[in-house]
């Protein structure tokens, strides 16, 4: 506070932090992020002005991907980082100050708690989720680094299957951008895999201006990295995302040895 200005807490003690680190001493060479694991919202923020029905859906967060991101983790003995606070309050996944940074329209909904908003308010948001978030992430990148052990960045996301009235096709998606190694490997197994229709760079393709933790944390630390998008409809119970948690501890199980054979993960 050095402008003097009065700034409410969005986010007290009583409240539940945004940074979530799950298994932090994983030894996997993985390292797991989950931009949209959450759809909490700060109780001084209320509903936002929304009704309960927009707040579960996939404009408020990416559904089944917490299941997905921990199993996942569990299983790859991965350390995973993930936001808990919902995207429609600040989304993680890209550039502050951008229009969808805080978004007053989402798909088809009109946000009423982000019209409007001041740039104190808008700030606010970034310094008690975004920061911590990011901040959170690129210390434990930094450490990692500095112990010299191998990092490679795996940013979980789930997508809509209807979007704005239009059907998705794909199952999984893999997401990039300068990546030219682990995408090209992941679609390699992906493809293999007999029973899914697989996106390239499909629903969305990672760059600068509409992703934040790729460009910043992956591509812009030297990290071999990909971004994973999973339907939501085949996650969306426990069962599904156990499935899709077991599929994918596979694949980078047989990614890793690839890797450490190429020598990009030693
Ligand atoms: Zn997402």
């Amino acid at each position: 506070m050095t402008d003097g200005h009065h700034q409410p807490r969005l986010i007290g003690e009583e409240n539940v932090p945004p940074l979530h680190q799950y298994n932090a001493s994983g030894r996997s060479p993985f390292l797991l992020t989950a931009d949209h694991y959450g759809r909490l919202i700060p109780p001084a923020l209320g509903d936002l002005g929304l009704p309960e029905p927009e707040l579960t859906r996939h404009i408020a967060w990416d559904i089944g991907i917490a299941g997905v991101a921990e199993r996942l983790a569990t299983l790859l003995d991965a350390h995973l980082i993930a936001q808990r606070y919902s995207r429609l309050v600040i989304d993680c996944n890209r550039p502050p100050g951008a229009a969808s940074s805080i978004p007053a329209l989402s798909e088809a909904t009109t946000i009423p708690g982000n019209e409007g908003l001041s740039r104190d308010a808008a700030e606010a948001r970034r310094r008690e989720i975004f920061d911590p978030y990011h901040h959170g992430i690129d210390a434990v990148i930094g450490q990692r680094l500095q112990a010299q052990r191998p990092t490679v960045l795996v940013s979980l996301h789930s997508f809509t299957p209807v979007y704005a009235g239009v059907e998705r096709p794909w199952h999984i998606g893999a997401l990039y951008n300068r990546d030219t190694v682990l995408p090209q490997l992941l679609l390699k197994h992906l493809h293999a895999e007999s029973d899914l229709v697989v996106g390239d760079n499909e629903p969305y393709a990672v760059n600068d201006l509409t992703d934040y933790t790729i460009p910043v944390h992956g591509e812009a630390r030297g990290l071999v990295n990909t971004g994973i998008e999973i339907r939501q409809d085949l996650i969306a119970d426990q069962s599904g995302q156990r499935q899709w948690a077991e599929r994918l501890a596979r694949i980078f199980a047989e990614i890793e040895l690839e890797l450490r054979a190429e020598r990009l993960v030693d």
